[in-house]
């Protein structure tokens, strides 16, 4: 969605709407146990990416905290680690009434009371329009029974991983932690820890109180509005296209119904899932947009980004940009990651340059295949999808630079030799 339209749709919402068309009844008639009910009836999955039950979860913080005499927190993310995903930007200006009532919801199904709402410090438009909505909901005599912390972070992609989030809360340096214990066992000031992403705590108060939420973004099919995931996507023009779609909805009628081409002519790959997402070629543009689909082609929902590709483009070269890129956002803990996504890198622009071996590319499979197994957090867990799916989905343009040509004649030499790779691992 355009910014324009952003600021339009923040304009003219205020409490008073949103408590006209039902907004924050559900605070008044729901138990915590009811709230939880419903969630797992609903099957609900949270939309940050993972896709795991968000009851589970609950269940999880809810033993955890049995066990130990102390709060429960709850923290919204409302961070968009991926430069290019504005879904939680979305949320925060379009939907900030509906948010709030999803965060006072979940925290009495969990029992917290005090939350954190986390943030991008750049997004300041959003945090407006949220603390604004927080501060005229409490003069009304909504949420409280709890209290929220704002805070802003701008941590680079690294700032969205949960283990990073709870350090940067901490005021410490944002370095990943080893799990387990998950945050909802011992998360912020070693208490259980509910980190729920915005969206889902915006579906929250879709599946609670249906009423209080607009619905009138969904880009296809008829399902339940909390079946609908929040996408940013990308066509060949760059500009951002914000929409709902079911989950379940082939990526090309995603892409379909947001008026967006997608032509073989034009368009080469469609990379789903943000930084550590996947490249589908054409044969796999009608995956069904869900996490076991997705799975099934090595993509993820991650981010919530879909984008698009041109033709003519150098998937070699692709996979080393995104490679790069990963180096410079791995928060250097743990060697596989730190080491390997640099290496990995490194092979990728002798390849480019038309300088590697064989022996290159047995090393680039094998620390596409170790970089995950030895990470420690889920940034190194993903951080060789990118590579991967590019060599599965593109072989040609890998087997074309062996030989020594840029299949595109695009590539621009990045180094004179090759370096020796062998005992790398
Ligand atoms: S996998 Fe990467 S980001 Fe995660 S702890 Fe290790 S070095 Fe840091």
């Amino acid at each position: 969605m355009p910014e324009g339209t952003q600021n339009a749709a923040i304009l003219s919402r205020n409490i008073q709407d949103y408590v006209n068309k039902g907004g924050f009844r559900s605070l008044a008639n729901e138990t915590a146990q009811a709230v939880r009910d419903k969630v797992r009836a609903a099957k609900l999955r949270g939309r940050g990416g993972s896709g795991k039950y968000t009851a589970d979860k609950w269940d999880t913080a809810i033993l955890s905290a049995e066990r130990r005499d102390g709060p429960t927190y709850l923290v919204c993310n409302a961070y968009d680690a991926d430069p290019l995903a504005m879904a939680a930007a979305n949320l925060m200006i379009r939907e900030p009434f509906a948010v709030l009532e999803g965060i006072a919801l979940t925290a009495r199904a969990v029992g917290a009371k005090e939350v954190y709402f986390y943030f991008k410090a750049t997004n300041r438009s959003g945090y407006d329009a949220i603390l604004k909505a927080f501060n005229e909901s409490q003069s009304s005599g909504y949420l409280n029974d709890i209290s929220v912390h704002f805070v802003g972070a701008d941590a680079g992609f690294m700032g969205g991983e949960e283990s990073v989030m709870l350090e940067i809360l901490r005021g410490r340096r944002a370095m990943a932690a080893q799990r387990p214990p998950y945050p909802a066992q011992i998360g912020l000031y070693e208490y259980p820890t509910v980190i729920d992403n915005i969206e889902t705590l915006y579906t929250v108060t879709r599946i609670i109180n249906p009423a209080a939420t607009s619905d009138d973004k969904k880009s296809s099919g008829s399902a339940a509005p909390y079946t609908y995931k929040l996408l940013t996507l990308y066509g060949l023009d760059g500009k951002p296209v914000i929409v709902e779609a079911a989950f379940g909805s082939p990526i090309s009628q995603i892409f379909e119904k947001s008026n967006i081409a997608l032509n073989q002519n034009t368009v080469r790959a469609i990379v789903v899932g943000g930084p550590e997402g996947g490249a589908l070629g054409p044969a796999a543009w009608n995956t069904p947009y869900d996490y076991e689909s997705l799975a099934a082609v090595n993509c993820i929902v991650g981010s919530g980004v879909i984008e698009v590709i041109p033709a003519q483009t150098c998937m070699v070269e692709w996979a080393r940009k995104r490679m790069e890129y990963l180096a410079k956002e791995s928060c250097g803990k743990c060697v596989p990651c730190r080491v390997g996504v640099k290496r990995a890198a490194t092979v990728l622009a002798t390849m480019t340059s038309n300088v590697a071996s064989d022996e290159d590319m047995a090393t680039l499979t094998d620390l596409l295949t170790y970089i995950p197994r030895g990470s420690l957090c889920g940034f190194g867990w993903n951080a060789s999808r990118a590579a991967q799916t590019a060599q599965a989905a593109f072989p040609d343009d890998f087997s074309q630079h062996m030989k020594g040509e840029c299949p595109f004649h695009t590539c621009a030499p990045q180094r004179s030799h090759r370096y020796a790779t062998k005992g790398v691992l």
